[in-house]
């Protein structure tokens, strides 16, 4: 349902089409209609002018065939002399018998004499039950007619036959008199039975449009037109059609030029009233009216089929006209959607381009950020590296300054008592007192011994410590560092226990410098021990995993903890002047890491120190 204008101008289109295809399929259904009805009244007029004519000369046969007949009995002797002696019976009665005879032969109904008053004197139907003779029928119009010198016709239904019959009336004249009117009357029942079907229907009228003769019996004795009430009168009077309605069976609707008319049958079989097409035709020789009615039903019906097939093309080319119209709307919308898809998807493009740039713009000046960045970078880290480099070197003159310090510490005491001894040598030499000078002169030997010691000791540091690595058997390293030691214990009474499990245990280790490693352990833990009332030193050997575990541990006073993070630096001791260097721990460090092993201290419950060694096991 549409309320209000239609927006949508799909829907007014189709809205406007359907109007305009409604418009014409009326038209056209219209056109179609007219010209099929007219097309088919033309056609069955054509057929029934036909028939029409058939029928007539048909018609015109039947009575052509008694025509002739009464005047041909006219000119018999024997009527002529029966009305001239009316009252002799056996003249009568032998008449009776002669037209009852010629009645026979002729194959006509009645045949019968008039007296010229009408009286019937003799009659082929002497014999039947209610016969004419004796009968008067002076108010036939036929009588009258012939009375006159004419050939008379007419049609009636028969008062005492009560039969439709066609009369013959002729004048019997004797010289120029008429002495009485011969009569022939024929059924033409049969005339009925042998014409018309279902939509042809013949009918034969009087000239007042009384129907007498039709095929169609219930049109029987019914007018085609209004009758006029002096007609009416008329028809009473002369007993034409005794007991007959005389209603109107036809009205006329269109009269056409072409000779036939359209009239509306009033038929009470059919409940409506049915358009008949109608073709006349006269016979004046028989004073009739001959008409065939044709039915347009079927003239209708083929109306109808027509428009109903032409409504269903009209339909069916809308239809067609509809889907092309939706097929075409469908492709449009759809190159539409697709420029629209292709319009959004150019924008987002447009769009993406313009943000890509902007990214681009945004990563080069960050690029550019970043290459200022590690520019700047690189440029700290060759200031950091050249800071480094400088304190290195600063860090070096430090350990110089202090290596030279000690040096010069540890050289100008002995160099000293050296020369004090020389001194000394020298004025015993004088005094003569040689044993002392000979003293004097051992301890200047053992103090370049220690002086020497020193220059060892500052040689093995700056040298690099990697040597060769064979397969060391523990104990005889440890016996070997014990042995070098071996003074210093004995003279401060150092107890040292050695366990080694298992007792072959061996290491991958260059056996020279894990001899070092170990005197220089065993040094220290002997100096702490020293003067101590407990003095004891244990060396322990074990496997762990693939490594062999050696811990020193001695019953000193331990390390300090504010000592402990510098002991591995080299020059850190807290020896007295003369006693160490500070170079033990970090040798033994870097032996031990040259040799893939490691030297840590172990925090211990009990006072004392203990190193932790860890090297490879030797395969
Ligand atoms: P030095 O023995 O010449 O001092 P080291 O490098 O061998 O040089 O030792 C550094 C310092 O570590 C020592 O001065 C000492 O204070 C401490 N130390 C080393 N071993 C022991 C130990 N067993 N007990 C106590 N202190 C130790």
């Amino acid at each position: 349902m549409l309320k209000g204008k239609t927006r949508n101008p799909r829907k007014k289109f189709f809205l406007f089409s359907g109007t305009l295809f409604l418009i014409f399929s009326i038209f056209v259904l219209w056109f179609t209609s007219q010209f099929t009805y007219q097309r088919g009244l033309d056609l069955l007029s054509e057929k029934g002018t036909i028939k029409l004519e058939l029928f007539v000369t048909y018609l015109q046969g039947v009575l052509e065939k008694y025509e002739s007949l009464p005047e041909l009995l006219a000119v018999d002797k024997n009527l002529v002399n029966t009305l001239q002696n009316p009252h002799e019976k056996d003249r009568i009665a032998k008449l009776n018998r002669y037209l009852e005879t010629i009645n026979s032969i002729s194959d006509t109904a009645d045949t019968y004499l008039m007296d010229s008053e009408g009286l019937t004197i003799a009659a082929s139907n002497w014999q039947a039950e209610r016969p004419f003779v004796g009968r008067n029928f002076s108010f036939r119009p036929y009588f009258e007619k012939a009375m006159r010198g004419e050939l008379g016709r007419y049609f009636a239904l028969g008062t005492t036959s009560s039969k439709r019959g066609y009369y013959f009336a002729y004048p019997v004249r004797k010289a120029r008199e008429i002495l009485g009117v011969v009569v022939i009357k024929i059924n033409i029942d049969h005339v009925e039975q042998s014409w018309g079907d279902r939509e042809d229907s013949f009918l034969v009228t009087d000239p007042d449009g009384v129907i007498f003769l039709t095929t169609n019996q219930d049109w029987r004795f019914k007018t085609i037109q209004q009758l006029e009430p002096a007609a009416k009168k008329r028809i009473i009077a002369s007993r034409r059609y005794p007991n007959a309605s005389l209603t109107q069976l036809s009205y006329v609707r269109e009269n056409r030029d072409k000779g036939w008319q359209l009239v509306q049958v009033n038929d009470s079989n059919i409940k409506k009233k049915r358009d008949h097409l109608q073709l006349s035709r006269q016979m004046s020789e028989a004073g009739w009216s001959v008409h065939i009615m044709t039915d347009t039903l079927p003239v209708r019906k083929r109306v109808l089929w027509v428009n109903v097939m032409t409504g269903g093309i009209l339909l069916l080319t809308y239809l067609l006209f509809l889907l092309l119209m939706q097929r075409q709307y469908r492709l449009k919308e759809l190159s539409r959607i697709r420029e629209k898809t292709r319009r959004a998807l150019q924008r987002a493009n447009e769009k993406l381009e313009v943000r890509v740039d902007a990214r681009t713009r945004e990563l080069t000046k960050t690029n550019k950020l970043l290459v200022r960045e590690i520019k700047d970078r690189q440029q700290t880290e060759a200031k950091l590296r050249t800071a480094r480099n400088e304190l290195i070197h600063a860090a070096k003159m430090a350990v110089l300054g202090q290596m030279s310090a000690g040096i010069n510490h540890e050289l100008n005491q002995p160099l000293a008592a050296i020369r004090s001894y020389a001194d000394n040598g020298r004025q015993f030499l004088e005094k003569g007192r040689l044993e002392e000078a000979l003293w004097n002169l051992e301890q200047i030997g053992e103090l370049t011994e220690r002086m020497a010691q020193i220059g060892i000791q500052l040689k093995a540091f700056s040298r690099k410590t990697s040597g060769n690595m064979y397969v060391v058997p523990l104990h005889g390293v440890i016996d070997g560092a014990l042995e070098i030691l071996r003074p210093s214990i004995r003279k401060h009474d150092v107890t040292i226990d050695i366990s080694i499990i298992p007792d072959h245990l061996e290491v991958q280790a260059n056996n020279l410098l894990l001899q070092q490693v170990l005197v220089n352990l065993l040094g220290n833990a002997v100096h702490a021990v020293e003067g101590l009332e407990r003095r004891k030193i244990l060396v322990d050997s074990y496997c762990k995993e693939e490594r062999v575990i050696i811990t020193v541990t001695d019953s000193g006073a331990g390390i300090h903890a504010d000592n402990l993070p510098f002991i591995f630096d080299p020059f850190f001791t807290t020896k007295k002047s003369g006693q160490g260097l500070g170079l033990g721990l970090a040798i033994t460090d870097r032996i031990l890491r040259d040799m893939n092993g490691a030297i840590r201290y172990v925090k211990m419950s009990e006072p004392g120190a203990c190193f932790e060694i860890e090297l490879e096991k030797a395969q």
